[in-house]
């Protein structure tokens, strides 16, 4: 998507420890127009599939997922919560996932109220690196028995393998930018 292209080259900083910080329109500041058009970009992409419900996973992947939202005839918006523990005795779906940005294990979940197998799933999030905290969701849809119809990410690093990785299971993954290669030296951003 070039409009997402553009925004990343422009505003993307490209920081230490392969991270690309978005913080100006994506992760703090939010470009609310921008996420609406990701939303019918998503939608076009997504349109032989019978989206009833987004999944996503606090805290970014909430505001692109609500306007993604709209774009599905404003379908419901379940986001993930993260803890640092949880009851599993509880009426919850929940997997642990390792973060990327803070390197720490996080117990993630959903209630069992709001996803079961009447659902359609699409799930958005904000970044694709090393997949863990998308395969983490898609585990969540595959306990709940819902249909799993695909995912949509803003930015994949193409480059770290988890797309590949998720892909490879038969996922459809619509990523919107997708890096090749960054370099915090030059701060060049090379999309594929
Ligand atoms: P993964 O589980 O695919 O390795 O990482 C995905 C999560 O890590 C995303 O939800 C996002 O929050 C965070 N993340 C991974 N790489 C980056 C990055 O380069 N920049 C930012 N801002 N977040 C990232």
């Amino acid at each position: 998507m070039k409009a997402l292209e553009d925004k990343i080259r422009a505003q993307g900083i490209v920081k230490a420890g392969n991270v690309l910080k978005v913080d100006c329109f994506l992760n703090h500041q939010l470009d609310v127009s921008l996420f609406r058009e990701m939303g019918k970009e998503w939608r076009r992409l997504f349109a032989d599939r019978p989206i009833n419900k987004i999944l996503t996973i606090e805290a970014s992947g909430i505001a692109i997922a609500c306007l993604a939202a709209e774009a599905f005839g404003d379908c419901p918006v379940v986001f993930a919560k993260k803890a640092q523990s949880v009851n599993v005795d509880g009426d919850i779906y929940s997997v642990k996932i390792e973060s990327f940005t803070h390197k720490r294990v996080y117990d993630v979940f959903v209630s069992q109220k709001y996803l079961g197998p009447g659902d359609h799933v699409l799930i958005i999030d904000d970044f694709l690196a090393n997949g863990m905290a998308l395969e983490g969701l898609t585990e969540i849809v595959r306990m709940s028995g819902a249909t799993l119809e695909g995912i949509g990410v803003a930015i994949e690093k193409a480059y770290q393998g988890g797309g590949d990785m998720i892909r490879s299971k038969g996922i459809k993954v619509e990523s919107l930018a997708r890096i090749a290669s960054m370099n915090d030296e030059t701060g060049e951003i090379e999309f594929l």
